[in-house]
């Protein structure tokens, strides 16, 4: 999560907008080569260098006997591990400032994974960083794309545990279950650079999207996932949120302002994305709190604090995104290491597989499953 605190503030201004409207992977995450890998050749388009990794070939080799995983989203979703979640998120959370060591370990992560998976992996330099994007092609729609993503770098001398390790071993998770099964449309999941430098990675791919006409169906964000606190008021809100999201706040104080929830942000255009998702968590008795922007205003500074992560640049360009978080540090103190180490010792595993789990669900019915 992005410390752009452009806070102006949402008491005075909000009521002009109208008031009360409304696991089981089979390698250790060791970054080294494997040999599904083959780096080749380099492409350069509109400035922006793009390597292709890894092979085409589907990740499930065919033995005749369907997967039962792959029988629905909620099977998919059913068979996720989270132990493997867990190795992903304690390997990831270390320093890893972009251009050092562990930012590159993490970076190989994402790509050999996604390649191993079956997934065909774009590094995606656009020259002050790199993004990892592992595609896998949609069987009737190719053209309409399901985006699922995290980023990977952090700030310097802070191991990010929750930020945003959290949602990289989500992400890394979601596409091992995504590779059970092939969808009616594309799926892109993605490891992005310079979140922390103002959303850099992110914007390069939205640019990028944007400039090839890229159909998105929904972006599905994870930014911070496994910070939970049962204790009353331990959630606290941004400035003014009561007054427009007046549904949510009623059940944050019926619930006590207990930060024992995931929010679910969306722009109007990813409602029904967003409402998949929660249908999803309900099912499996995961608390949420559905936080839907008011049509047209996603891209409203009136919102700084919603907007501070990589679903923003989805949002400026139009396209629909659904924003999961814990809330950073209307919740928790440690956030950028402010009030002491983001370390894995401080997390909720069981609430970031339940997370998880219900993007699984959300993200298979997107692609049409
Ligand atoms: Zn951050």
């Amino acid at each position: 999560m992005t410390n752009d605190l452009r806070r102006i503030s949402w008491l005075v201004l909000v009521c002009g907008l109208g008031c009360g409207q409304t696991g089981g992977s089979a390698t250790a995450p060791t970054g080294s080569t494997t040999e599904g890998e083959a780096t080749t050749t380099t492409t350069t388009t509109g400035g922006t260098t793009v390597t292709p990794t890894g092979s085409s070939t589907t990740a499930e080799p065919t033995t005749g006997e369907p997967d039962p995983c792959a029988a629905s989203p909620q099977a998919l979703a059913d068979c996720i591990d989270p132990a493997a979640y867990a190795e992903d998120l304690q390997f990831i959370a270390d320093v890893r400032t972009p251009g050092t060591p562990h930012w590159k370990a993490v970076q190989d992560l994402c790509a050999d994974r996604l390649s191993e998976l079956g997934y065909q992996v774009v590094l995606m330099d656009y020259g002050t960083g790199v993004n990892v994007v592992g595609r896998r092609l949609g069987k009737a729609t190719p053209e309409q794309i399901v985006v699922v993503a995290a980023h990977y770098d952090h700030i310097a001398d802070c191991r990010g545990a929750d930020d945003n390790a959290s949602g990289v071993a989500a992400t890394l998770e979601i596409a091992r279950l995504l590779a059970k099964t092939e969808f009616d449309r594309t799926v892109h999941v993605a490891c992005w650079d310079e979140e922390e430098d103002g959303l850099i990675g992110s914007e390069a791919y939205v640019a990028a999207a944007k400039a090839a006409g890229d159909d998105i169906v929904v972006d599905f964000n994870f930014d911070m996932i496994a910070f939970t606190s049962a204790a009353e008021n331990s959630q606290t809100v941004p400035v003014g949120f009561e007054l427009v999201f007046p549904e949510a706040y009623a059940e944050l104080e019926a619930n006590g302002f207990r930060g024992d929830f995931v929010a679910v942000m969306s722009s109007a255009k990813a409602n029904a994305h967003a409402a998949a998702y929660a249908a999803a968590a309900d099912r499996i008795g995961l608390r949420r709190a559905l936080i839907e922007l008011p049509g047209g205003q996603e891209t409203s500074d009136l919102f700084a604090d919603l907007r501070r992560s990589d679903h923003a640049p989805f949002w400026d360009a139009g396209y629909p995104a659904v924003f999961l978080t814990d809330t950073s540090e209307f919740r928790y103190a440690n956030y950028h290491c402010m009030a002491g180490p983001d370390e894995v010792a401080n997390l909720d595993l069981e609430f970031a597989a339940a997370v998880t789990r219900a993007t699984v669900e959300a993200s298979a019915v997107a692609l049409g499953m």
